[in-house]
């Protein structure tokens, strides 16, 4: 079973894909550490990226086509979990490709709804907290590249709430629950 978590940022997607991953041994994919790991390790691509990340700009739909294909060829799995990919529709049209290569399907659509309110809240609050543990803190999780990252969302992510819903693909989830509702109504979802 291959899902997309689909969402804004901090809405939870990582957190409930981890669950995925942990329970039913999917593979979770997820764009955002592929690229925060190539920035890390001071690859081409990651010096490429790193300025937009951090600005909370998207990256461009050819760099992150390319880390799924890689994946897709390269990891073996049950099922994988789509985590912050796909974010626009060419990336929506890449992927739906390359599963029909691949002879397999994209089976459910999860959106985590989320109000902006809460997840400004939520962002910051993360950064907060790491900071006051010590641990580090995610170079965009700030206000400003919030900001961006929310508006991005909105212009060229959320159009694919449309795009799933019209392919009788998409399924809403109340992302402002208590982590364990969700993961609850996630399997709910899976298990139907
Ligand atoms: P995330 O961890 O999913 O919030 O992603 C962190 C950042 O990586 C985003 O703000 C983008 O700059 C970049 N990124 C991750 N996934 C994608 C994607 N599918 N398309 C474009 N940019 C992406």
């Amino acid at each position: 079973m291959n899902i997309i978590l689909l969402g804004p940022p901090g809405a939870g997607k990582g957190t409930q894909a981890r669950f995925l991953v942990e329970e039913r041994g999917m593979v979770q994919l997820s764009t955002g550490d592929m690229l925060r790991a190539a920035k890390e390790s001071g690859t081409e691509m990651g010096q490429i990226v790193a300025d937009v990340m951090d600005r909370g700009g998207l990256v461009t739909d050819e760099i992150v086509i390319g880390l799924i294909r890689e994946q897709l060829e390269t990891v073996k799995a049950n099922g994988f979990i789509f985590d912050g990919f796909p974010r626009t529709l060419a990336q929506a049209d890449a992927l739906a490709d390359l599963l029909a290569e691949k002879g397999e399907s994209l089976d459910a659509v999860i959106e985590l709804e989320v109000n902006d309110e809460v997840l400004v809240d939520r962002i910051v609050g993360r950064a907060a907290e790491a900071a006051a543990a010590g641990q580090s803190v995610r170079a965009d999780d700030n206000a400003e590249s919030m900001k961006v990252r929310l508006m991005e969302y909105y212009k060229k992510t959320s159009p694919l709430i449309g795009y799933y819903y019209a392919k009788g693909q998409l399924t809403k989830v109340d992302g402002l629950g208590e982590i364990a509702d969700v993961k609850a109504a996630i399997a709910k979802v899976l298990d139907s």
